[in-house]
């Protein structure tokens, strides 16, 4: 059932590539990862996937409970990682220390009837203080916010880090690959095109009208008409709304949400390793749009973020949605900025 379960899996992206060879013994770098939330609904199966990451040695599974048992369980899976849990904030230290990369899936998660935005001032806090800890006991690791509203919670942070000092605006990712895994799962099956190698760009920010695929720059390109279009836009700016629909009260995305972090992450430390044209789309610190935030393609390097790409030729329509969503995601942005000023 698992090898049925890894072969579907990497049918769905090529950038899944590390589940080709979730057992293999070629020699990586050391690589540490911590993931903080890790005993969460999103934390939980993240961290299996990321036990199954041949470029990851050490394992830190770090939440205010229950990371004992998730870690004892994890830590069974025969691959190449050590795994250690820690739970509380006397343990966050240890949990940190030596990290490469931090994904941070702490939080709560959206209930029926609520934006994202809802979720701002309980995540917004944890977010800071995660961000203040990280700042202190591994200032030099790339972090994977996932956390929501991800169009503030990466201000919030990048603010904490300029005040200790170490903002790096480099190492700083919100988590958008979901939006990429939706785009292209919803494009395949309209267009009717192999998904395996399908690339649909997404791009702007990671809540609502903020999300634009790209679906003009889809590769391979199928002829869909502008009404085909304008409906994949929408299902893929309310994925989010529709599993927490779906779930009725459950919470939101957790397994297709802990896939796309594992790829993004996978990502993040092919281009640690030097791997070449390791290319995701990401929202980064950005000179793309006015903003200083976005979500674009960004090419990944031995330090993080090495460039951000230009959002290319836009239809009429994906312009539109460019000139809508500024306005939202720049108030987002200030939301993050004010609160982590303001606190
Ligand atoms: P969950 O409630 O199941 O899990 C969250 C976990 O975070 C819990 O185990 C909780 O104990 C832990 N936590 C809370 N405060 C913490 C702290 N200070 N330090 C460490 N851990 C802490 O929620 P979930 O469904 O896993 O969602 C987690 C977050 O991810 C939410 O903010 C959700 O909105 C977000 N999310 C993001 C995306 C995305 O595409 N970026 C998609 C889905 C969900």
């Amino acid at each position: 059932m698992m090898a049925a379960m890894l072969r579907s899996l990497r049918s769905s992206t090529t950038s899944s590539r590390f589940l080709r060879r979730p057992y293999s013994s070629e020699s990586h770098p050391e690589r540490k990862v911590t993931v903080l939330g890790a005993a969460g609904g999103i934390g939980q199966p993240l961290s299996l996937l990321m036990k199954l990451n041949p470029l990851v040695s050490r394992l830190a599974l770090y939440d205010i409970a229950g990371t004992p048992g998730v870690a004892a369980d994890v830590s069974h899976v025969n691959t190449r990682s050590e795994v250690a849990g820690y739970a509380g904030e006397e343990q966050l230290a240890q949990a940190l220390e030596g990290s490469d990369l931090v994904i941070i899936p702490a939080g709560v998660p959206r209930k029926p009837g609520m934006t994202r935005d809802d979720l701002f001032n309980i995540n917004a806090g944890i977010v800071k203080s995660l961000s203040i800890a990280i700042a202190k006991y591994c200032p030099n690791a790339l972090v994977n916010m996932i956390s929501n509203p991800v169009n503030s919670t990466v201000p919030i942070a990048a603010e904490v880090f300029k005040k200790a000092g170490t903002y790096d605006e480099k190492k700083l990712f919100g988590v958008t690959t979901l939006d990429v895994v939706r785009a292209k799962t919803f494009y395949a099956g309209k267009a009717n095109v192999p998904i395996e190698g399908l690339i649909v760009p997404v791009v702007g920010g990671h809540a609502g009208i903020t999300i634009l695929p790209l679906f003009s720059q889809a590769s391979p390109q199928a002829n869909l008409s502008d009404e085909q279009i304008i409906a994949l836009t929408k299902r893929t700016q309310d994925g989010g709304t529709e599993v927490v629909e779906a779930k009725a009260g459950k919470g939101s995305a957790t397994l297709s949400m802990a896939y796309a972090g594992a790829i993004f992450a996978d990502a993040c430390l092919k281009g640690l390793n030097g791997v070449p044209d390791v290319i995701e789309c990401s929202y980064v610190q950005s000179t793309v749009t006015e903003l200083p935030f976005f979500a674009s393609k960004v090419r990944l390097g031995k330090n993080g973020v090495e460039e951000v790409l230009e959002l290319g030729n836009l239809t009429d329509f994906e312009k539109q949605g460019l000139a809508s969503l500024l306005p939202e995601l720049k108030a987002s942005i200030e939301k993050g900025i004010k609160f982590a000023n303001q606190s």
